[in-house]
């Protein structure tokens, strides 16, 4: 999703929540898949953000795609809100 070059620690990311029937998956980056569940409920990420296209379209992943863009692969922090 960040575009950085994936780390030794990887996470499975449903696209559409399982719980909501999704079945394809991605592999992220820890942080990323944190960011992501941080930002936005199961519902909401099949209802109205079922793509990574529109995620990072998204106020509060963009931000964060920002604060990542230069950290290396394997970089991990406590989930927070990133810097504006
Ligand atoms: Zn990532």
């Amino acid at each position: 999703m960040c575009g950085r070059l994936l780390g030794r620690r990887i996470e499975w990311h449903h696209v559409i929540p399982k719980s909501q029937g999704g079945r394809e998956t991605v592999p992220l980056h820890p942080i990323c898949h944190r960011a992501i569940h941080a930002a936005f409920g199961n519902k909401d990420l099949a209802r109205l953000y079922p793509t990574l296209d529109v995620l990072r379209e998204q106020e509060e992943i963009a931000g964060f795609l920002k604060w990542i863009a230069n950290k290396p692969p394997d970089f991990h922090a406590p989930t927070r809100r990133p810097r504006p």
